[in-house]
Order: C-alpha cells, then sequence, then structure tokens
C-alpha cells in the first residue's frame, strides 16, 4: 500500500486531464500491457495497475475523493494500518466511525460481510460485441448448511468464553523500563472468537464455514470492451455470523479478431482492391460483424481511403445506438503478370503520360523540389 504509484503517474496523465483523456490513456496502456499480448513477467501486474487507476479516475466522485485525500480515501477503508493497536480508551471507536472499521476494536460476534471474489474470463471478440449467457463455476467459501454458521453440533449452542467473557480480548499487564503497561491481544482460550464450542459441527469441523464450487448463471451485456469488470451482487464469498455475502467482481478479457479491430465503439477492418477496382470503381461485398453488405467504391478511389458503414460498428453499453465499421482500402500491386498484360501497361502508361491525375503531379512536384535541396 505504501508504495502504490499515484494514478495519475500510471496513466501518464497531469492533474487536469479530462475524463476522454483518461478514457484514451486507458485503451492505449490496457492494450499495451494486456497479458494476451505482453508476454513480460509484470505485464499482467501493470495491467492490473492500470485498470484500478481508470477505475478511479474514471469515476468523478472517486476522482473528487483521490484528488483530495490521495491512497488514503477514508471511504475506501483504512488500508495497511490493520494491524497497529488501538486498544484502550476510545480511540478504537473514533476511528471505527471515520474508517469504516478498519483498525479498532471490534465485537468478535458482530456479523462480518463476506470478502469480495474476483474472477477472469475470457470471451470471444464478437460475444464482447454481442453480449452472452453463461455459467460459471467459482470456489468460494459459504456459510455451512449443517450449523448455519455457529460452528457447534446441530442441537447445541456455542458458549461464551468464560475468560474474556465474549469479548474475544483479554487485557494483560507487561513490564517495560517504561514502567507497567497494560495491553490488550486475543483472548487465548477462545482466540478472540468470544466463544467457545465444546461439539463441533462435523461438516465444517467447527468453522462455520465450508468451500463450495458453485455454478453462477452470467449475464454479460453487448458492447463489453477488454478489461471491462462485472459486479455479480452477493456473489462473493459468504459473511461470517449472518453477514452479508461479498460481490463477485468478473474481469472480462476480450480475444483479438483476425479480420476486425475495435477502438471504442468503432470497428475497423482492412480491404483490398485490385489496381483496376480502385480506378474504374466498383461494387464489393464487405464483411460485416452480422451480415455482408454491399459498398460501393468511386472510380478513383486512393489506397488508404476510409469508408464509414453507418451502424456496422458495436452496440453502446451505455445509451441507445451503435457504432460505425469503418473500412479501409488498400490497393494492391499486381506481382505476376503475362508479357500480355505488361505490354497493356506500358501502352497505358505511354497514354497517360505518367502523371495526369492532379494529386499525383502535386507528389511529383514536391518530391522534385525536395530532391534539388529546397
Ligand atoms: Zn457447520
Ligand atoms: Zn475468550
Amino acid at each position: 500500500m505504501a508504495d502504490k504509484r499515484d494514478y495519475y503517474d500510471v496513466l501518464e496523465l497531469s492533474k487536469n486531464a479530462s475524463a476522454d483523456d483518461v478514457k484514451k490513456a486507458y485503451r492505449k496502456l490496457a492494450r499495451q500491457y494486456h497479458p494476451d499480448v505482453n508476454k513480460a513477467p509484470d505485464a499482467e501486474t501493470k495491467f492490473k495497475e492500470v485498470k484500478e487507476a481508470y477505475d478511479v479516475l474514471s469515476d468523478d466522485q472517486a476522482r473528487a475523493r483521490y484528488d483530495q485525500f490521495g491512497h488514503q480515501d477514508p471511504n475506501a477503508g483504512f488500508g495497511g494500518a490493520g494491524g497497529a493497536d488501538f486498544g484502550g480508551g476510545g480511540f478504537g471507536d473514533i476511528f471505527d466511525m471515520f474508517f469504516g472499521g478498519g483498525g479498532g476494536r471490534r465485537d468478535p460476534n458482530a456479523p462480518q460481510r463476506g470478502n469480495d471474489l474476483q474472477y477472469t474470463m475470457t470471451i470471444e471478440f464478437k460475444e464482447a460485441v454481442f453480449g452472452k449467457e453463461t455459467d460459471i463455476t467459482i470456489p468460494r467459501t459459504e456459510s455451512c448448511d449443517t450449523c448455519h454458521g455457529s460452528g457447534a453440533k446441530p442441537g447445541t449452542k456455542p458458549e461464551t468464553c468464560s475468560v474474556c467473557h465474549g469479548s474475544g480480548q483479554q487485557e494483560v499487564a507487561q513490564n517495560t523500563p517504561f514502567g507497567r503497561i497494560m495491553n490488550r491481544r486475543a483472548c487465548s482460550a477462545c482466540a478472540g472468537r468470544g466463544k467457545i464450542i465444546k461439539d463441533r459441527c462435523g461438516t465444517c469441523s467447527g468453522s462455520g464455514q465450508v468451500k463450495k464450487h458453485r455454478k453462477i448463471h452470467v449475464k454479460i451485456p453487448a458492447g463489453v470492451d477488454d478489461g471491462a469488470q462485472l459486479r455479480v451482487s452477493g456473489e462473493g464469498e459468504g459473511g461470517m455470523r449472518g453477514g452479508p455475502a461479498g460481490d463477485l467482481y468478473i474481469v472480462l478479457r476480450v480475444k483479438s479478431h483476425d479480420f476486425f479491430e475495435r477502438e471504442g465503439d468503432d470497428i475497423f477492418c482492412e480491404i483490398p482492391l485490385t489496381f483496376t477496382q480502385a480506378a474504374l470503381g466498383d461494387e464489393i461485398e464487405i464483411p460485416t460483424l452480422s451480415e455482408k453488405v454491399k459498398l460501393k467504391i468511386p472510380p478513383g478511389t486512393q489506397t488508404g481511403t476510409y469508408f464509414r458503414l453507418k451502424g456496422k460498428g458495436v452496440p453502446r453499453l451505455r445509451g441507445y445506438g451503435q457504432g460505425d465499421q469503418q473500412v479501409k482500402v488498400t490497393i494492391v500491386t499486381p506481382t505476376s503478370l503475362s508479357e500480355d498484360q505488361r505490354e497493356l501497361l506500358r501502352e497505358f502508361a505511354s497514354k497517360s503520360g505518367e502523371a495526369t491525375h492532379e494529386q499525383s503531379k502535386n507528389i511529383f512536384e514536391r518530391m522534385k523540389r525536395a530532391i534539388l535541396g529546397e
């Protein structure tokens, strides 16, 4: 926690970066460090770091809190100081109040929320575009059904510890060079639980919890992108002593596609054209994510030209509509020509005087000037 990098540094941004800058920086770095692409041993760590920074800086409220408090956001729990001893006096209670129960004295019998779980799921390119419903199986800790989480054999109850009277803590006097100090530590009789189980539940051996493999139905919405995180409320680890379960976070990794590339809600692809198609114009079939569509190539199309197919991109995750598909055409120069074809091209060249086209004239002019050193 202590040497955590500044989120702005992680995303290589200045403090006044716009929401758009944050998004762009995240996309760029997430691509760079995605473990599917980047095989460096620290890529995954970097990827997580980038994701975490983005999660905070892309959320207006979280960002404002971060700007004010840095990594010591009081609403995010009192990170790192959990081990400090705040025992004695009311100090612990004040910390409890401000820091959400991070480091202070706690009732050992109070309900406790279960931990959050994280699951990484790799999905196909088109599944991210159109969404997917699937079942996943996750190992998690749940409250024991036999004893309902108490840890005691059915028909019996855990008894309040007679040493600490249920507080789970013991005061121990210690002689030090500075005098006698009262120290608070976990009760040795009940290991800080405040209760003693005489007859243990056979299913969970008294822990009140069992490991289970649980099947969970997951709905991935259409339009998710690589690195997206889905929260499945209440599907994390089970709570203790009647506390609520944690949440399950599903981190999505999207596989790349042979033909399509994605940037935000737009889809990009590259289509080869022959020299004659580009010069004379043509109508060609373009594969999109859902179907084939016809695209008119106007006569005289230059290599590198983009054509936009409206609404053929990715459905917008938030709001309505879809992105576009952008088709880049590339003119492919023929490589194996017959003598006939060569002759025709020579004839073509002599007839066109090589540079009739305005654009190519300009390029030739500029090239000549460059050769003369102008
Ligand atoms: Zn049990
Ligand atoms: Zn005790």
